[in-house]
């Protein structure tokens, strides 16, 4: 496995690796989700590259940059284990040089959710994928569903520029007990930690009453709200039944739905989410 920092080391690296390419963009802080999208990968292409990168532009004014975990060597074994050729870990200076000034906004469906309470979220995701995507150039790239809306962000990002890529979605990876792998769960104190499962609970909830036929979305989001109302330590931010295309709230499920979830526990910020048909 090989590292490299600088724009010129990677695309040296990138041209030594047979195709079909494939790409895993992360923050690092890896965890089983991570490597799933990396045996994915492996399965699909003759190689694989990850990218480790905190990506300064992706978080608000008053969001965790600074405190984001970090710990390269770490990830790097991780990464080693499941066979990785390339990592990336380009600095904040190569990927945002002094002057820089060009964005890549998504428009409609980047306003909902998750781009409704946080500001210039996807215009970071999608410039620094954007610019991922140039400088790698690979055949698939995988994502996972554990952030749906970055799932439909990326996809229309990649399709209204011409990317030359599929975009593979792998499902969420989670702890025993439901909670959703992410880095940010080791923010959470052994008490919170035994609450943050409420999200899982509270999706499952509103599953079982579509399975039951239910199809009123408020409905739904009204048993997600309870499930969380029951949790003390839990102080939701927003509860989602909305199209799974559009990502527009619905009121009548028709043709199946994205249930998904912001949730505060503590001063972490948890989202988790599930699709209905
Ligand atoms: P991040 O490092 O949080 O930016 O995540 C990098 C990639 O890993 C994104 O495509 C995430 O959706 C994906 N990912 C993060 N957590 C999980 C998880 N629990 N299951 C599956 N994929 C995940």
């Amino acid at each position: 496995m090989k590292t490299v920092t600088s724009l010129s080391e990677l695309r040296a690296a990138r041209a030594e690796l047979p195709a079909p390419i494939g790409f895993a963009p992360t923050m690092g802080y890896l965890h089983e989700g991570h490597l799933s999208l990396g045996r994915r990968a492996k399965a699909e292409c003759a190689s694989v590259v990850f990218s480790i990168f905190v990506n300064p532009t992706q978080f608000g004014p008053t969001e965790d940059f600074n405190a984001y975990p970090r710990n390269l060597p770490a990830d790097l074994a991780l990464l080693e284990t499941i066979g990785v050729d390339l990592v990336w870990t380009p600095t904040p200076a190569i990927l945002y040089p002094p002057g820089f000034q060009t964005w890549v906004t998504v428009e409609e469906i980047t306003q909902p959710l998750e781009g409704g309470m946080r500001p210039g979220h996807f215009r970071g995701v999608a410039t620094v994928v954007a610019k991922l995507f140039n400088a790698v150039g690979p055949d698939k790239a995988y994502f996972g569903q554990k952030d749906a809306q970055q799932v439909a962000v990326i996809r229309q990002m990649a399709s209204d520029l011409n990317f030359p890529l599929e975009v593979v979605i792998c499902p969420t990876a989670r702890e025993p007990d439901g909670l959703a792998m992410s880095s940010r769960n080791t923010y959470l104190t052994p008490e919170q930690r035994r609450a943050a499962p409420v999200l899982f609970q509270a999706l499952q909830a509103a599953q079982a009453s579509y399975t039951r036929g239910e199809r009123d979305a408020e409905a739904l989001r009204q048993v997600m709200s309870r499930v969380l109302a029951a949790e003390p330590l839990a102080r939701p931010q927003y509860v989602s039944c909305a199209d799974p295309l559009t990502l527009q709230e619905l009121q009548t499920i028709e043709r199946g739905a994205l249930l998904s979830m912001a949730v505060f526990v503590g001063k972490t910020r948890l989202i988790d989410n599930l699709v209905l048909g």
